[in-house]
């Protein structure tokens, strides 16, 4: 067993920051390494989830989901494997949450079902999404959900202790964590952004400085955008961009951002307000974040300033502006509704302006750019953001403020997390420019594991079992790779179902096969290839029968037999469905010869 210590620190002068450094109660093991690795979130932007382990301790660090390309048909989200917590839950002593995006807390109905814990961390903002996730899957009383107070907050284990840093993001409440281990310090910085003049709370600049100058061994930094040179653009321009827009705009100002942008949303209201229109907001993910938002104090608009749908029509145009969801041209959302006609409330009227507030997520751009050819066909004036305008801000960190960061932090070893392969080894030369060594970079994928011991951290040759899990609806068993496959081969190649109808007692095929097709060749014009394919499997079937045989074999029989010559007709390979009737008397004796062998069995 390894040897263990307590180790108690002297008071330091300054009170606040005093149990950032201190290791009060946590017990000093130098014997036993700190094992860090990510579940999710190296390689890919989303489900990120990271994992801290010492001895018999586990913290993890957000559980968010990723939602699939479009070649995943039918999958709604992607999350993390999650077998090997379920196999250490007893070891899990924190879950903590940076903050309520998708990324970071989508997971968690999923994760709760699979594995059991007691309480989860979480800001205000993020706990008032995760309770109405929860309460909409009946997992609430599942788990407590503790609130994160960014000053006081400190969690304490055996291990570990615990600490948040306030950061600037696209949404309220988030926070870099830092952890201190018995190998040294971690600092997470969850999303962030630097921004010298944002909207709500600021950045906690001092105790980045002193988390840095109390030395830091592993800083794990935001990569989204590492390729972005400079600085990003602060969130208060923004807002006077709004407002002026707002206040030059004649007619009805239609507006759409991301919902879960918050101090957005308030920015876009209040510049409404201020312009003396009424208010009235679409979609109910962003219907949510107003309602959390003005219930926590961060959106401050009077009642009297909201319309709803139905009083769209009593007052001038130049008096109502609309703030809608679907700015990444998402088809169900209140936006693309508005667009294509199908929306309760609202149609596009000659003289409305159409602001998006927001720029197209890389993978977003086609559909973004139907939703403002179909706005413009039906009158409206749309305007985008663009370098020159300033309608919107990343909530993510360029180039020079991931440098800000590092400077802060100055860490003695880095691992960029939260984006693709690509960013991550950018994010990695970015902090070497600020003067890490190359070897003290690691560019890890999930699953790889980080040995921390006694301040040094190496790469350890172990990983842990990290694959994707597909969630088709709420079922979060998993789908296996064989069901997308198949839905990628029923898009593009279709289906063909050979009914057979035989009579196993005498061995006979009693009709010749029929086959029926969906989403393959065009039947009316394609009767001599179905016909001629009935033939090739009725003589494949025949020679087949000759002798005695299986279900099972004939069913490869017809697939054998079918799909080559599909395949040269039509260069198609689609999903051949053999089904086989047999002849009812013949089903009725082998049902009676079945009842005869259980009951012959049932008596030895
Ligand atoms: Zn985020
Ligand atoms: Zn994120």
């Amino acid at each position: 067993m390894s040897e263990v210590k307590t180790k108690r620190k002297t008071a330091r002068h300054n009170v606040r920051y005093d149990e950032i450094a201190e290791q009060k109660e946590v017990v000093i093991d130098h014997k036993t390494d700190t094992l860090v690795y990510a579940m999710g979130g190296l390689g890919e932007v989303g489900k990120n989830m990271y994992c801290v382990e010492h001895d018999d301790e586990i913290i993890i660090i957000d559980c968010g989901v990723i939602f699939p390309d479009s070649d995943l048909l039918g999958v709604d989200y992607v999350i993390p494997d999650f077998t090997y917590l379920q196999q250490n839950q007893s070891k899990i002593k924190a879950l903590v949450i940076t903050h309520g995006h998708e990324d970071h807390i989508g997971g968690l109905p999923f994760f709760l079902k699979q594995v059991r814990i007691k309480e989860i961390w979480a800001g205000p903002f993020a706990k008032a999404l995760i309770e109405k996730k929860l309460d909409e899957h009946h997992l609430l009383r599942s788990v407590k959900i503790r609130e994160i107070n960014s000053e006081e907050s400190r969690i304490r284990t055996k291990y570990f202790s615990i600490g948040f840093v306030d950061t600037v993001h696209s949404i309220p409440d988030s926070y870099g964590i830092f952890i201190n281990t018995p190998n040294g310090r971690i600092f997470e910085t969850g999303d962030f952004k630097f921004d010298l003049t944002p909207i709500g709370k600021n950045s906690d600049y001092q105790k980045m400085a002193y988390i840095g100058q109390i030395g830091v061994t592993l800083l794990m930094s935001d990569s989204t955008n590492s390729s972005v040179p400079g600085w990003s653009i602060s969130e208060g321009k923004v807002a006077q961009a709004i407002n002026e827009q707002m206040a030059k705009t004649p007619g009805r100002m239609i507006v759409s951002t991301f919902a879960s942008n918050t101090y957005r949303l308030a920015q876009i209201l209040e510049a409404a307000v201020a312009c003396n229109r009424k208010v009235a907001v679409f979609g109910r993910s962003m219907e949510n974040v107003l309602d959390i938002g003005r219930r926590l104090g961060y959106i401050n608009i009077p009642d009297s300033s909201f319309i709803t749908g139905n009083e769209l029509n009593t007052l001038p145009a130049n008096r109502i502006c609309i703030v809608c969801t679907g700015s990444q041209g998402e088809p169900m959302a209140a936006l693309s509704r508005i667009a294509n006609g199908t929306h309760r409330f609202i149609k596009i009227l000659p003289g409305d302006t159409v602001l998006f507030s927001s720029n197209p997520i890389p993978g977003n751009a086609v559909s973004v750019g139907g939703v403002i050819n179909q706005l413009t066909r039906v009158g409206a004036n749309v305007i985008t953001n663009s370098p020159l305008t300033s309608f919107h801000t990343t909530g993510h960190a360029p180039q020079e403020e991931q440098k800000l960061m590092l400077n802060l932090i100055k860490p003695k070893y880095f691992m960029p997390n939260h984006g693709e392969y690509k960013m991550l080894v950018q994010h990695s030369q970015t902090a070497m420019t600020t003067g890490i060594p190359k070897e003290n970079c690691f560019v890890c994928a999930n699953g790889d594991v980080l040995v921390l011991r006694n301040e040094e951290v190496f790469e350890a040759k172990e990983r842990i079992q990290t694959d994707a899990i597909y969630v088709d609806g709420n079922d979060a068993s998993g789908l296996s790779t064989s069901v997308i496959k198949d839905r990628r081969i029923l898009a593009e190649n279709g289906l063909v179902a050979v009914i057979v109808t035989i009579d196993s007692r005498y061995n006979k095929i009693l009709c010749r096969p029929n086959i029926v097709s969906r989403g393959f060749v065009y039947i009316k014009e394609s009767q001599t290839l179905l016909k001629e394919a009935e033939l090739i499997v009725y003589d494949a079937l025949k020679k087949k029968m000759q002798q005695r045989t299986t279900f099972g074999e004939l069913k490869n029989c017809i697939r054998s037999s079918l799909e080559p010559y599909l395949y040269k007709k039509t260069n198609r390979n689609p999903i051949v469905i053999p089904i086989i009737l047999n002849q009812k008397a013949a089903m009725e004796e082998i049902q009676a010869k079945m009842k005869a062998r259980q009951a012959s069995t049932r008596r030895k």
